[in-house]
């Protein structure tokens, strides 16, 4: 049947768009993906929610955490650059520091949820992608940003999936329970090995205490990505947010087992459409993937 005169074209989604909180988050729970998706020829976008500005000391209380944005700004570029993205958009809220920090004026925090909502809408409505990934309702560790984030981008995402050309899948990155100890191993022995044998703050243990509590029960998962084909890929990434590394450094090739174990897969929960019960999957659907 001929298009009626005045009727517009539906758009096909078409991508990948990942929305995070902070620079790092990305490259951290999704990079392997992103590249993965990337390389295949998806069009891929990382909409960052706030400047990251809280970063300055990691893991330490009672101390000025303000840093510059533009340096985590300029990371994320970095990270985008080597995963093979597009440069980064950012909503620009300021960072909203971790719990008892006290949110700063203009941070995520303290913006009104539909205001932010609107604004992720507004980008999905631009980009159409066909899949987004977000964190879990946890926010892997609770940070405040980031179950904000979790909470407006999964409703931006079901406001913008009932429009003619909206996205069709939701993911939210999620830790499995029996993955967290094992990575948690993992990043103490590699502190030890970057010569960081300072005790874990108060800040640290708090976060160690949240992943444990926060991960997901393992038959919660659905997707496992294996992201071997692009482990340097995301460890680049990864170094490119040098002012979050306290001097961790993952690019040793000794280390490629271990390398392997911390960051060999990465792991969803798929929102929409729904799983039938027990269903697994090691792709994202509605993309394209190289194999
Ligand atoms: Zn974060």
């Amino acid at each position: 049947m001929a298009p009626e005169i005045g009727s517009t074209t539906p758009v096909t989604p078409k991508g990948l768009l990942a929305i995070f909180a902070h620079p790092d988050d990305e490259s951290y729970g999704a990079g392997g993906v992103m590249a993965l998706a990337a390389a295949a020829g998806n069009p891929v976008w990382v909409l960052c929610m706030t400047n990251g500005d809280q970063g300055g000391r990691p893991g330490e209380m009672d101390v000025d955490h303000s840093l510059d944005p533009e340096i985590r700004r300029n990371e994320l570029a970095c990270a985008c650059s080597e995963l093979g993205v597009a440069e980064p958009i950012f909503l620009g809220y300021r960072d909203s520091g971790m719990e008892g920090w006290g949110a700063p004026e203009g941070s995520l925090a303290r913006a009104p949820q539909d205001e932010v909502v609107d604004r992720i809408l507004a980008v999905i409505r631009r980009l159409r992608p066909a899949v987004i990934v977000t964190f879990d309702p946890g926010g892997v560790y609770g940070h405040p940003d980031h179950t904000a984030c979790s909470a407006t981008a999964t409703a931006a995402y079901r406001r913008a999936a009932g429009e003619l050309g909206g996205p069709v899948a939701l993911y939210h990155q999620a830790m499995p329970r029996s993955a967290v100890a094992a990575m948690q191993a993992a990043m103490a022995e590699e502190r030890h090995r970057a010569g960081d044998d300072t005790p874990p703050s108060e800040d640290d243990l708090r976060q160690a205490e949240a992943f444990q509590k926060l991960a997901r029960p393992d038959e919660e998962i659905t997707t496992v990505v294996p992201i071997t084909a692009v482990i340097e890929r995301k460890v680049a990434a990864l170094a490119c947010h040098d002012s979050q590394m306290r001097g961790r450094r993952w690019d040793d090739p000794e280390q490629r087992a271990q390398l392997e174990q911390m960051f060999g897969r990465e792991t969803f929960v798929r929102v929409d459409p729904a799983p039938t019960p027990g269903e697994m999957e090691d792709r994202f659907v509605a993309l394209t993937w190289g194999d």
